[in-house]
């Protein structure tokens, strides 16, 4: 099978307002598979997810960046989402569904399950020796279009 490669990469400011810019990002990157709805909407609330929490989380002082690639690769897409804020101490700790360290602004510990339910990997890392680095990927079952005149 023919290997088919595509990729890009953004770097932009850790801000509320660039999660939506984000997502709509990807989901014009991604439409080249052809996905349905349900992956589209799937791969956006990953992206959300892991774009808020550098928002939230990884810089409580001054806002720095987050940088987002992804690469698709035949039928798949890999995204990788990293910041260069304060890291997490204890990853395994971090993922488990209801733990949060921002209760006190509602949050409900629910980012990285909803990444893992919705994303067929996901593998949160440090990001070398300064921040998170949050790598997803997800198989696209690709819908076929409909040809004028089948
Ligand atoms: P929710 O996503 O449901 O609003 P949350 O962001 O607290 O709540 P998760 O997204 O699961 O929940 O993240 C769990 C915890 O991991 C966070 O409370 C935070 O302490 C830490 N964390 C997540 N992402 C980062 C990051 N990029 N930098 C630093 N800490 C992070
Ligand atoms: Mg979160």
């Amino acid at each position: 099978m023919k290997l088919e490669q595509n990729y890009m990469e953004l770097k932009f400011k850790a801000l509320s307002i660039n999660e939506g810019f984000a997502r709509t990002v990807v989901s014009s990157f991604l439409l080249q598979l052809n996905p349905s709805l349900e992956e589209l909407n799937d791969v956006k609330t990953a992206v959300s997810e892991a774009v808020t929490n550098c928002v939230v989380h990884a810089y409580p002082k001054a806002k720095g960046d987050i940088i987002m690639k992804c690469k698709i690769v035949n039928d798949t897409i890999d995204i990788e989402i990293r910041d260069e804020g304060i890291g997490i101490a204890d990853i395994e700790k971090a993922k488990e569904p209801f733990y949060t360290t921002k209760p006190e602004q509602e949050r409900s510990g629910m980012g990285f399950t909803v990444m893992e339910s919705f994303m067929d990997i996901v593998d949160v890392c440090p990001n070398g020796d300064k921040g998170l680095c949050v790598k997803m990927r997800k198989k696209i079952a690709q819908v076929k279009k409909a040809v004028v005149g089948e």
